[in-house]
Formats: structure tokens, C-alpha cells, sequence
């Protein structure tokens, strides 16, 4: 057996609050979702960023979201090859087993995941695991407009809000979500979250705006 460490006290700390207050408010929720199964209506796909958890965002009970966070948030193509893709098989389980109705790809602001694109942001290169995630995103960065490259801040918001979108299309790569969406049992929806004010902001069809 490999050997492993005891959990720090702030975990505990943590696990002994939620034993005492919400896992006792919310006991027989989470001993009918044992007996019968999970069947939640949404798969968010966020990033792992410790200040935007998704359950967190949209208040959501256990049960509720089915949630598969990773560096920036990111969709990847579809690659139907041998290799190990965990974001792709969260989403295959979710759509395919459980039927979730709604996909949201959630981006957030201030994301290192999204600033490690730019060029010489941080000390990458596509030889790191990071570097290699994000590599999609320095084809947005060239896309961007010079005027909001020239404010760094603007430019890393604009770029936040590209990533959702782009992965938004690379869902449309998947054939079973292609087929799920044009058939009208999938929706498929892009949100940021701004950190510092708690204020989410949905992809419209009239662009980014915040939520009433
Ligand atoms: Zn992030």
C-alpha cells in the first residue's frame, strides 16, 4: 500500500463543519441520491481556480451539477484517438449516461490558466503540461484586436471570454453533442464570473452581458 499523509487540520476543520451543520440539514438528500443515483440536468465545465467553484456560483445542492474543472476551463476537440482524455470522458458520461439537458462552459476572471497563453506571461513553454493545454488559446491571442491587446487587462478579459467561446465550438465537435443539440435535447451555454464582484456574465446573442 502507498503511503499517504493525514489530512491537514483545515481540511478536517472543514470536514467536521460539514459533518455538523450541512450534511445534517441536508442527510436525507444525500441518502436518497445514494439509493438512487445521481441525475443531475447540467454539466459545467469550469476552471480549477480555488475562487469560482461552480457549486458555489450557482448555490447548487449535491446532486444538482455534474462539474469537470481543469486548467482554464477548456473544451478540447474531439480526438477520438488512444490517448487519455478526462475532460472529453467527463462529458461523455455526463451527456451519454446520465442525459444531462445543458452544458455550461464557465470562464472566470483574473484566470492564470488563460494568462499562461499569452507569450512570456509565465515561464511556459509547450513542453510544460500547461503550456500544451493551453496551446489552443494562443490562436486566439492573435485573433485579438490590437486595441485590446493594448490594455493587458482588457486583453486578458477578452481572451476569458474567446476561450468560452471556443470551446463552446469545440463541443460541436463531439458528434454526440452535435446531434444532441440540433435535435433540441441539448443546450449549450457560455458564463464568466467576475471574482471580485460575484456578478456572472452569459454569452447572448447580442455578446457578453451580465445576469439580471
Ligand atoms: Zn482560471
Amino acid at each position: 500500500m502507498p503511503s499517504s499523509a493525514a489530512l491537514s487540520s483545515e481540511l478536517l476543520d472543514g470536514y467536521r463543519r460539514f459533518r455538523s451543520t450541512r450534511y445534517q440539514a441536508e442527510r436525507d438528500r444525500y441518502r436518497r441520491l445514494e439509493q438512487e443515483g445521481q441525475r443531475p440536468t447540467t454539466i459545467v465545465v469550469a476552471c480549477s481556480d480555488s475562487r469560482s467553484a461552480p457549486e458555489t456560483v450557482f448555490d447548487a445542492l449535491p446532486g444538482e451539477l455534474f462539474v469537470v474543472r481543469n486548467v482554464g476551463g477548456l473544451v478540447p476537440v474531439y480526438a477520438p484517438d488512444t490517448r487519455s482524455h478526462g475532460a472529453s470522458a467527463a462529458l461523455e458520461f455526463a451527456i451519454l449516461a446520465l442525459g444531462v439537458r445543458h452544458v455550461v462552459v464557465m470562464g472566470h476572471g483574473r484566470c492564470a490558466g488563460i494568462a499562461a497563453a499569452f507569450d512570456g506571461t509565465v515561464p511556459l513553454t509547450s513542453s510544460d503540461f500547461i503550456g500544451t493545454w493551453v496551446a489552443g488559446l494562443r490562436d486566439l491571442v492573435r485573433e485579438l484586436d490590437p486595441a485590446d491587446l493594448a490594455d493587458p487587462v482588457q486583453a486578458r478579459r477578452t481572451l476569458e471570454h474567446r476561450s468560452v467561446e471556443q470551446s463552446i465550438v469545440n463541443l460541436r465537435t463531439f458528434p454526440w453533442i452535435r446531434s444532441r443539440e440540433e435535435a433540441g435535447s441539448l443546450v449549450l451555454h457560455g458564463a464568466w464570473f467576475d471574482i471580485a464582484l460575484g456578478e456572472l456574465h452569459e454569452l447572448t446573442p447580442g455578446g457578453w452581458l451580465p445576469v439580471e
